[in-house]
């Protein structure tokens, strides 16, 4: 860094970067366009043979042996809470780090969402806390692989399935990751992903759930589609002709088109090279975080090898004498523009109104005063990553104390 130039944007200095670079953007390229537009061409607009073709492929990939792909994370997240059977009366355990839909897929089924908190190190769901908030009512545990990381996939299950408890894997991060060798979408009794346009592959708006359960996969396909099915095994009436068919549940629309299956296919073509750059942008901002006292790195365990959807900086406060939000505006007048990943779910009011309050998760409520997510997606470029580590560091070294 040039000594001119260490003064803060914020405190009228010139900023790092002329132009604005945001934390997350998706990348389409022709072979993904051509992919849509033959759709588009085709018979079928949903239902059709794309979202098959896509289940199957997100089989190939992870090793699951089923997957009921839906219109986005948050209703997979649905459809795995019901058909796991969670309803009126049952406790449903999951982190306050993440996106609200990890808990309110316990309220869509009149279930109760019980927060258990963090691994201070890596800022996954604690097992202990896990364990220690079971009770009777726990019916599923909605375990959120933050940033990409796994979860502690071996000690969760074995608690849960020593206790009848379901574990649903909300791995909207996960996707490229692997534990302890297997990739993540194989291993828990269900595992959702999400393809919103900020995930590591898209389809616009997209879910996922993937499962080795049987029983599991056809309640997942029930509840996508209105609780409607044809298969004759099921039915409780006698059939009535060849157009028959029966509801015996109540599901929804929670249908993908082939527009989006299509754009998948063709993003997971690219998955590789997404998780490779993914990988090398990561193990830059570390190393250059690494030695800087102010800012704390990410934990990871060794069973999980990463594809890491966000990069999470976390600041030492003692060390600096400006706190979370003066760092990041101090960032945004660099052009560096970030993000917090997240506001602790029953910080919200609705939550609030439920009865959540503040304390009951200290290590989450930390963490949440400490983060900014950093840029991290496929299209930067190595400038791109050096003017993120050159803002950073400027900030944490005028500020430090
Ligand atoms: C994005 C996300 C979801 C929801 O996915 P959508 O496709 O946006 O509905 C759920 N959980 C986590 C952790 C997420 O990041």
């Amino acid at each position: 860094m040039s000594n001119t130039n260490n003064k803060p944007a914020i405190e009228g200095g010139t900023p790092v970067r002329s132009t604005p670079i945001f934390y997350g953007h998706q990348y389409i390229d022709d072979s993904d366009i051509q992919a849509v537009v033959d759709v588009l061409k085709s018979d079928y607009l949903t239902c059709g043979p794309k979202i098959g073709e896509l289940e199957a492929k997100l089989c190939k990939i992870t090793g699951a042996k089923y997957a009921v792909v839906c219109s986005n994370g948050t209703a997979a997240l649905h459809i795995a809470c019901l058909a796991a059977s969670v309803g009126e009366g049952d406790e449903v355990i999951t982190t306050p780090i993440t996106f609200a839909a990890s808990a309110n897929c316990a309220l869509y089924c009149g279930a109760k969402p019980v927060f258990a908190d963090i691994n201070p190190a890596t800022y996954n769901i604690d097992p202990a806390s896990v364990k220690e908030r079971t009770t009777a009512k726990t019916k599923a545990i909605v375990a959120v692989d933050y940033t990409g990381q796994s979860v502690e996939l071996d000690e969760i299950i074995s608690h849960a399935h020593s206790n009848g408890i379901t574990v649903i894997e909300d791995g909207a991060h996960v996707i490229g990751t692997r534990y302890n060798g297997k990739w993540n979408g194989s291993i828990a009794d269900m595992t959702t992903f999400s393809f919103h346009p900020v995930k590591t592959v898209t389809g616009g708006e997209g879910g996922a759930v993937l499962t080795n359960d049987e029983n599991l996969y056809k309640r997942l396909l029930l509840f996508r589609s209105h609780g409607i099915t044809r298969d004759t095994s099921l039915m409780e009436h006698e059939v009535d002709g060849p157009w028959y068919y029966e509801q015996i549940e109540l599901g929804y629309n929670y249908r993908m088109t082939d527009m989006q299956a299509a754009l998948i296919i063709s993003q997971l073509d690219k998955l590789p090279m997404f998780s490779a750059r993914r990988k090398e942008i990561v193990a830059k901002y570390n190393a250059a975080f690494e030695t800087v006292e102010s800012i704390f790195v990410q934990k990871e365990i060794p069973e999980s090898d990463t594809t890491r959807h966000l990069y999470i900086l976390r600041i030492v406060p003692e060390k600096l004498s400006i706190d979370r939000a003066k760092f990041f505006e101090a960032l945004k007048a660099e052009n560096v523009c970030c993000n917090v990943h997240y506001i602790p779910t029953y910080y919200f009011p609705y939550y609030e109104k439920l009865g959540y309050k503040k304390g009951i998760c200290p290590n989450a409520e930390k963490l949440y005063s400490e983060i900014i997510s950093l840029p991290l997606y496929y299209g930067m470029t190595d400038e791109d990553v050096d003017s993120v580590i050159e803002a950073v560091k400027k900030i944490a070294e005028y500020y430090a104390v």
